[in-house]
């Protein structure tokens, strides 16, 4: 069941379900604590038994069309209900998913490309980055990057001034989510994408 079904009914959102461009619920543009139903524990009756609790649980996430596995439903009767439930490993992903290997893959990206690039590696790095803004899935993480880079446009002229760049975006969107910001410099960015740290523990 897609969450932009239920944008025409009068059923109210989830907090922290992003809207998108188009009006909708987004939830590709949304982490999935903020589109998972959690259950209120202070909707249960006070001395209502676990196994009751845990019916509750099972139907909220059946109603909700989210599914709900036995392990989930045990761990949640036990210590989570009224908490953030764990997200299935092979569900589609989230927000916070795509963000996290869309980063890897752009940071390590830039990490091995040329201190000097030819012009036919420029032109397909420009085209990478610039096909972001159209067909990143998450439409107001789009907008917000198509928007910073007309007005910081990508810098491919070497490896280091690439990483620096992607460094900066980067650091906008954390700062925007309320996160702490990188230091961008080539050392502190090879660290973290290319060699690891000098004690090895990652050799
Ligand atoms: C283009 C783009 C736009 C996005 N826009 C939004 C948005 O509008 N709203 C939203 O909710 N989410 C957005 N996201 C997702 C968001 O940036 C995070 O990826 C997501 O919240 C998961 O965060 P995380 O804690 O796993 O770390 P991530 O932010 O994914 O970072 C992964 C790792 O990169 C390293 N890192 C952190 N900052 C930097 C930096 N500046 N330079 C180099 N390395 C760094 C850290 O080691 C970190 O663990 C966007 C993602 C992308 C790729």
């Amino acid at each position: 069941m897609s969450s932009d079904s239920s944008s025409s009914s009068s059923k109210p959102l989830p907090p922290g379900m992003v809207i998108g461009p188009d009006g909708k619920p987004c939830k590709i543009c949304t982490a999935f604590r903020n589109w998972k139903p959690r259950v209120d524990k202070s909707k249960q009756p006070p001395n209502a038994p676990a196994g009751q609790q845990k019916t509750a649980a099972m139907m909220a996430a059946f109603a909700s069309g989210t599914g709900f596995t036995a392990s989930q439903s045990q761990a949640q009767s036990q210590s989570t209900i009224g908490v953030e439930p764990t997200r299935p490993a092979n569900c589609p992903p989230d927000v916070e998913q795509l963000g996290n290997a869309t980063w890897t893959f752009l940071h390590t990206t830039a990490a091995y490309y040329p201190e000097k690039p030819t012009m036919q590696h420029r032109v397909n790095m420009l085209s990478l980055l610039r096909a972001l803004p159209v067909l990143y899935p998450c439409s107001t993480c789009a907008q917000h990057l198509g928007e910073n880079m007309k007005a910081h446009p990508p810098d491919v002229s070497s490896r280091t001034a690439l990483s620096k760049w992607l460094c900066e975006e980067h650091n906008e969107v954390n700062e925007r989510l309320g996160k702490e910001k990188f230091e961008c410099t080539i050392e502190k960015l090879d660290e973290r994408w290319k060699d690891g740290p000098s004690d090895g523990s990652c050799d």
